[in-house]
């Protein structure tokens, strides 16, 4: 019988895109996925340290997985991800039982870390079995994040591809520079080979990943021809492979847009028209605490630019309420700017500090109470505004890529919109296999999306034929 791996992935689309990439390597290495972490021979929890909750959450769920060592002493316990990164002192302390610490910037190092705690296995006591050497190998921050690794996707209609790792901001709240180490972008060729081949394979939608997704290529330089290799280029190379693939990114930052971006997105068909674009506060002075070095101005400025390129585009954003020292007017300057913007969707979060970044040193000086206030407050203004902005959307026509049958109602089908909003229509998967693209007529506005009717089919799947393949020749 094959060995077994089970992986939990908590966090961000990012982590769930390197928790396919250590499955790809587990593939290769002869491993079979289950879906539970018992009978398990590597099990591998891939982290994520943006909020408190997750942190809990890991030490819970390390807490009942080391129980399966007492059946199984060979079991392989590994933390991945970024509290691997930033905990490792913590976790080795507190679950002395964790074989493999693999930060994510180090994934390409799983193969060799598992066959070094196999060989610990299972002479070495647990604490003994991941020795000085594997440990440092899997959290170098400043390791080449880019190599090709095998990736078992998780999904056949939509993929997620890297393009750049890290990030060169130092935005107060965040841990992430600490866990992801500095901005390293992928090589163009790697990235477009990628796309061609899910291109081929019959994908039809392309995520594109980075923490700063739009700074992608400021470390390349230019091509033989003078071009500089850039966001925008890539897009547009990108279209060159297949105009009609969907394409959307995430996340990009304020800083790296400018107006041949934002013409390039209007412009290139493949380029979905929805922008999510963190906002975090609404207020200069909240800004400037947290250096995301943009004013509210050059925001809105840039949500003006990006509507008036493309009229029927959807906005959606983060923000955090309650940050050290905001105060109500500050507050107000957030709620000031949703009611402006508009945004079609927005998460929202009450601030909880994060140690290793510089707000950690400061005041944590909102009550918590009071930070639920302003979050509900805000929630409740944002679920109106998409209520009323959906409502406006009814009685329209829009491409729907048809995703698979509702949880809740198993009559209709789920699919999303170009603009990324839930649709659900009636219909049976004989009828629009996932994949399909149809036109479907919105009928009833919800909080999340619309409720509709099939006018046309637009075009059915050539299904992915594998979903297992190398991310680049
Ligand atoms: S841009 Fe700021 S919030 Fe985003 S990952 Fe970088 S440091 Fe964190």
């Amino acid at each position: 019988m094959k060995p077994r791996y089970f992986i939990q992935t908590f966090g961000c689309q990012m982590n769930v895109h390197d928790s396919e990439r250590m499955a790809g390597m587990l593939d290769e290495l002869g491993y079979e996925p289950i879906t539970a972490p018992e009978g398990a021979d590597v099990l591998v929890l891939n982290t994520c340290a943006v909020r408190e909750r997750p942190e809990h959450k890991l030490y819970s769920e390390l807490g009942s997985l080391r129980k399966l060592k007492h059946t199984n002493p060979n079991l392989i316990i590994g933390v991945a991800g970024c509290m691997a990164q930033r905990e490792a002192d913590s976790i080795r302390r507190r679950v002395p039982e964790v074989d493999i610490l693999l930060g994510p910037r180090n994934l390409h190092h799983l193969p060799h870390l598992i066959r070094q705690a196999q060989r610990n296995h299972p002479h070495a006591g647990a604490g003994e079995a991941t020795d000085e050497t594997s440990k440092a190998d899997g959290l170098d921050l400043e390791c080449d994040p880019t190599p090709v690794t095998p990736v078992r996707r998780s999904n056949t209609i939509g993929a997620y591809v890297d393009i750049i790792f890290g990030c060169n901001f130092k935005c107060t709240y965040c841990a992430v520079p600490s866990a992801r180490g500095r901005e390293v972008s992928r090589r163009s060729i790697e990235i477009l080979d990628e796309v061609r081949q899910l291109n081929d394979l019959g994908y039809r939608e392309i995520t594109l990943l980075g923490q700063t997704v739009n700074a992608y290529g400021h470390d390349l330089g230019t091509l033989d021809d003078g071009q500089r290799i850039d966001f925008a280029w890539l897009l547009q190379q990108i279209n060159k492979i297949n105009p009609k693939l969907r394409v959307r990114f995430t996340s990009p930052h304020p800083m790296y847009f400018n107006q041949r971006l934002i013409e390039v997105i209007a412009d290139t068909e493949c380029v979905c028209e929805h922008l999510h674009l963190p906002l975090q506060s609404g207020d200069n002075d909240c800004l400037r605490r947290m250096k995301r070095t943009y004013t509210i101005e050059k925001y809105r400025r840039i949500i003006d630019q990006v509507r008036e390129k493309i009229p029927h585009v959807a906005v959606t954003t983060d923000t955090i309420v309650g940050f050290c020292g905001e105060t109500e007017a500050e507050f107000e300057n957030t709620l000031r700017a949703f009611r402006d913007i508009e945004f079609d969707q927005a998460f929202m979060f009450a601030y909880s500090p994060r140690h290793t970044t510089e707000a950690w040193e400061w005041p944590d000086d909102v009550p918590a109470a009071e930070k639920q206030r302003r979050l509900a407050e805000l929630i409740a203004l944002q679920n109106e505004i998409a209520r009323d902005k959906n409502r406006l959307l009814v009685g329209g026509n829009y491409e729907v890529l048809v995703e698979g049958i509702s949880d809740k109602d198993p009559t209709r089908l789920i699919g999303r919109t170009r603009t990324n909003k839930l649709m659900l229509f009636p219909g049976d998967l004989h009828t629009y296999p996932a994949g399909s693209l149809v036109e479907v007529k919105a009928e009833e506005a919800f909080l999340w999306g619309f409720v509709g009717k099939v006018n046309t089919v637009f075009n059915r799947p050539q299904q992915p034929k594998m979903i297992i393949e190398l991310q680049a020749a």
